[in-house]
């Protein structure tokens, strides 16, 4: 039900279980929202115009988490945050490079005590601004904070219905929380669901899809693999959620979906990484990396990464593309693809490792 046709007459307090939650798309939020896609349109021209900057860069302040999901490789219980003097030269030197969008990612990001001035210095820089966190954290304030910060995206993964062994990223936790975003948030919200190894119930990511297009969220799926290292097909259950949380979100998808198909149908793909160039994964100690899953290649650090080196990845061929289901640097990597062939090649650590972990669609 659209709560934009009810007339105002809430006279007690709210049952979350019961009340309508469906995200409410005022006057201001939609002037908001018609900026952040100007400025996204902006974005994408430029990356059309010119190879020579990066389009999304990945940061990370924090690399503790609260959560310890069994397939993940990029958190640790023990870290500190890193200083935000630190993070904002970081942000700085991305600025330099004229990256257009830069994403904060963890561990948990909401751990770091200044997160909002991490997101006020991306603003700064005139990129827009991502947060990638569990959302446990997120309460009401916080998430008007995260507003006047001047966040543009928030992503949320939420991997199961109940939680269990693997993961306790599960909508029975969060479903509250999607609830204070739907109220409070200015920003937009994509809650991605997944199916594949690890996960006990592919259902499930058909409910989480249907419950965030319900509060008025945007919605992807992706699939995570074994740690065997090897692109599997989806099995005939996974299949069906997949193909049916497509059908419902296909606005989400556009033409990325023959990468996504061929993943799902556990097959290689043929296409030219733009990692180190388009793409930049920036770790806690501030060293670039082509994605969270080649990390130590390049492994230059920010503050000495420049334009040449940028114009260089661009043109370097990565042997793990074919097996590789980091689907963030697939959709960039997509701005190219009808240009530039590479004409040097890599292979960071070893042929096929790309293809372990969870494919993030942003
Ligand atoms: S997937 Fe996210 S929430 Fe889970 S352990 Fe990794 S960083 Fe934490
Ligand atoms: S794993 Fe994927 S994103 Fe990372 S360098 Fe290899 S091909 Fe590029």
């Amino acid at each position: 039900m659209n709560v934009e046709t009810q007339p105002a007459q809430v006279t007690k307090k709210p049952d979350p279980g019961t009340a309508p939650s469906k995200r409410r798309m005022t006057a201001r939020r939609r002037l908001i929202a018609a900026a952040r896609n100007a400025r996204e349109l902006g974005s994408i021209a430029s990356a059309l115009a010119s190879t020579s900057h990066p389009y999304m860069a990945h940061i990370v302040p924090m690399r503790r988490c609260n959560l310890a999901c069994t397939y993940c490789n990029e958190f640790d219980d023990t870290s500190a945050p890193t200083d935000i003097a630190e993070m904002q030269r970081r942000i700085a030197h991305l600025g330099r490079l004229g990256t257009s969008v830069i994403t904060i990612s963890g561990g948990e990001p909401l751990l770091h005590p200044e997160l909002d001035d991490v997101i006020r210095a991306i603003r700064k820089t005139g990129a827009i601004a991502g947060l990638i966190t569990n959302g446990y954290f997120l309460m009401p304030d916080r998430i008007e904070r995260l507003n006047k910060a001047g966040l543009d995206h928030m992503q949320i993964s939420i991997d199961n219905v109940m939680p269990d062994d693997v993961s306790k990223k599960s909508l029975k936790v969060l479903d509250k929380k999607l609830q204070m975003l739907a109220e409070h948030a200015d920003f937009h919200v994509n809650i991605n669901s997944v199916v594949g190894g690890g996960i006990a119930n592919p259902e499930d990511a058909l409910t989480i899809s249907k419950r965030a297009l319900e509060l008025g969220f945007s919605s992807t799926i992706g699939i995570i693999h074994d740690g065997s290292g090897q692109l599997k097909p989806l099995n005939e259950r996974e299949r069906a959620v997949w193909d049916e949380v497509r059908r419902l979100t296909r606005r989400s998808y556009s033409r990325f979906n023959h990468f996504q198909e061929a993943i799902a149908n556990g097959q290689p793909n043929d296409w030219r990484c733009r990692a180190g160039s388009r793409y930049l994964y920036v770790d806690e100690n501030g060293i670039v990396s082509y994605c969270s899953q080649q990390r130590g290649y390049p492994g230059i650090p920010i503050a000495e990464y420049t334009k040449a080196i940028v114009e260089r990845e661009f043109l370097t061929e990565k042997s793990c593309a074919p097996n590789c289901t980091i689907s963030c640097v697939h959709q960039v990597s997509y701005i190219d693809h009808w240009r530039a062939p590479q004409t040097s090649s890599i292979t960071p650590g070893g042929a096929g490792h790309g293809s372990e972990g969870l494919v993030q669609l942003h």
